[in-house]
């Protein structure tokens, strides 16, 4: 899809800090990061939605997390990981090619926001080092 912004970090044509890549699923942080180390896993296919993406790509997606899930927790010394994944305009799905949102929580953390978070750019300097330390771990 050529418009779209997710498929353009696929193709570098968007920097992104990187943390994940192989055949099927590439990850990398949420520039409005909800907590820090906040990580979005995507299918290389583009597709927009639970209904439309292949079970393949799905799992591929699930399969990737679990790795992704495992680096964040022992680089940034988290409690626990949100999963997070929304799909249509209803559900405030902004960007229209699927996603599993990772977020980090910490026990005594604020609320966690459901479908309406509050957009706040992060400092690109902390992203940058968080999205090195979870790379670091999944070696
Ligand atoms: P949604 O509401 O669609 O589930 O969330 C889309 C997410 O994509 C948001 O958390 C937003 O911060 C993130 N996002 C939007 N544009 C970009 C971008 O250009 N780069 C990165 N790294 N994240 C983005
Ligand atoms: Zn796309």
């Amino acid at each position: 899809m050529d418009d779209c912004i997710f498929c353009k970090i696929i193709k570098g044509e968007i920097p992104s800090f990187k943390v994940y890549e192989d055949d099927q699923v590439f990850a990398f942080e949420d520039i409005n990061p909800i907590s820090p180390g906040h990580t979005l896993v995507i299918p290389k296919n583009h597709t927009e939605n639970i209904w439309d993406i292949s079970e393949q790509d799905l799992m591929a997606v699930q399969s990737a997390s679990k790795k992704i899930a495992r680096a964040i927790k022992e680089a940034l010394k988290i409690d626990g990981i949100a999963c997070m994944q929304l799909n249509g305009r209803a559900a405030h799905q902004e960007v229209m090619h699927y996603h599993l949102h990772l977020v980090p929580r910490k026990a005594d953390g604020p609320p966690l926001p459901i479908t309406s978070w509050k957009i706040k750019p992060g400092n690109m300097d902390e992203i940058k080092e968080h999205a090195e330390k979870i790379r670091a771990a999944l070696k």
